[in-house]
């Protein structure tokens, strides 16, 4: 008998008859003799349509009033499903993050998770019952409820296994695992059976929103075995590897991911002399706006240019900013662009190569794809080109380094 922590996705809970099926996967976990703890999503949709219900009203709601509000789609899924569980002859019972409790730091809308009190659902579990937790949603010191950012109820789902020490957590959504990269974008894209933790969580972090990044961090450091799975199709899905087996050789490139999240800004001839990049970005880090890739470049009349790449959200923030900086540095001018998106190789296996840049450079190059900035680590490389590109790029890198599954 083995206890698994199981979270089901939007798109797995979007309907009475899909929550109708998940629950009948549970009984069949709970008929073998297993117990089971789930974490649900709201509906597939909901947390969007209550966002833009907020906006619609201010274009600033304040923090603390969008957690009690987007927190509600997640309570009516996990009634719905203790309900579907009940009339199956399983004894369920829900709890919403608060109930259980689910204790986080006060950072509305992007919250941590200090600690979850597993009283409740331990007896709840020794009486034979099903435990169905509210992802994505807690409750400060102060008894206020706070959401994790979006994708989180992946984060309770991992969180959850860990302080239950669960055999295994399962991510049930509406793909059977984590491909090469996004299997919306290119057909060819591969299963894998496994990938290491550590690629998982560069591949998450460059934009891979299969798994919401907290939930792979949390994974790694509670070592909880992590297995992403179709909701409703059989398989083995995709296992997150806590260690790396030295014993297989590591592919160089295992997965493909991309982000059209975000924005790039220049501040055009900044005269090049010390402190340029503080007085730059000291005042973006003051507004809490984060920056991702950085570069400078210096030209012959001795100013440089400053660009750097922010999430889209943040650009209008950060070009008023830049006005102000601009100024006070005597500046040129300020440039920016929402129309462009990172693409990113990832891979272990990188460590031990060299060349992998240049053959990127050299693929984007064949499909006349301008690079507009680069950056790299020692298990990835990025590169920012135009969105409108972003397809033709990431196909004609996926069968450039040999991850086409040609079964398909
Ligand atoms: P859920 O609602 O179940 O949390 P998400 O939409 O958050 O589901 O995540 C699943 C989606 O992630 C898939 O439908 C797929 O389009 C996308 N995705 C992006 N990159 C990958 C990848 N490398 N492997 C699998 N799915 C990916
Ligand atoms: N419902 C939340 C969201 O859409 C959390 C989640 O689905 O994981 O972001
Ligand atoms: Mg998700």
């Amino acid at each position: 008998m083995a206890l698994y922590v199981h979270k089901y996705g939007g798109t797995s809970v979007g309907s009475v008859e899909r929550i109708e099926g998940v629950a009948k996967k549970i009984k069949k976990f709970k008929d073998e003799g297993h117990d089971v703890v789930v974490a649900v999503s709201a509906m597939s949709g909901e947390t969007n349509r209550l966002i833009e219900l907020a906006n619609a009203i201010t274009d600033q709601p304040t923090p603390r009033e969008m957690d009690v509000l987007v927190s509600t789609g997640e309570q009516v899924t996990i009634a719905l499903l203790s309900m579907a569980l009940n009339k199956l002859g399983v004894p369920a019972r829900s709890y919403t993050g608060a109930q259980v409790k689910i204790l986080t730091d006060s950072a509305h809308m992007k919250a941590r998770i200090q600690d979850i009190d597993t009283n409740k659902i331990k007896g709840d579990l020794s009486e034979g019952r099903v435990v169905i937790v509210a992802g994505f949603q807690g409750v400060d010191g102060d008894g206020n409820i706070t959401t994790l950012g979006r994708g989180g109820s992946d984060t309770t789902g991992v969180a959850l296994a860990a302080a239950l020490n669960a055999d295994e957590c399962h991510i049930y959504t509406d793909v059977d695992g984590v491909y090469t990269t996004d299997p919306r974008v290119v057909e060819k894209a591969r299963r894998m059976d496994k990938i290491t933790f550590e690629e998982m969580l560069e591949m998450a972090s460059l934009g891979s929103k299969v798994l919401q990044i907290r939930s792979v961090e949390f994974a790694g450091k509670y070592k909880v075995p992590l297995r992403v799975l179709h909701s409703s199709k059989e398989g083995n899905g995709t296992l997150i590897t806590i260690e790396d087996d030295e014993s297989v050789e590591q592919p160089v490139i295992s997965g493909i991911a991309f982000n059209r999240d975000e924005a790039k800004l220049t501040v055009l001839g900044v005269p090049d002399i010390p402190g340029v990049a503080s007085k730059i970005l000291g005042p973006v880090s003051a507004a809490n706006i984060e920056v991702d890739m950085i570069v400078q470049n210096v030209a012959a009349d001795k100013t440089t240019d400053f660009t750097f790449t922010v999430h889209r959200n943040d650009f209008v923030k950060t070009e008023a900013i830049l006005r102000e900086v601009a100024q006070s540095l005597g500046a040129r001018e300020v440039s920016g662009a929402k129309d462009i998106t990172k693409v990113s190789l990832v891979g272990v296996g990188m460590r031990s190569h060299a060349g992998v840049a240049s053959k990127m450079f050299d693929v984007l190059a064949q499909e006349n794809i301008n690079i507009q900035i680069i950056s790299t680590s020692e298990i990835k490389i990025s590169v920012v080109i135009a969105e409108k590109y972003l397809e033709l790029a990431v196909r004609a890198l996926h069968t450039a380094f040999d991850l086409d599954d040609n079964d398909k």
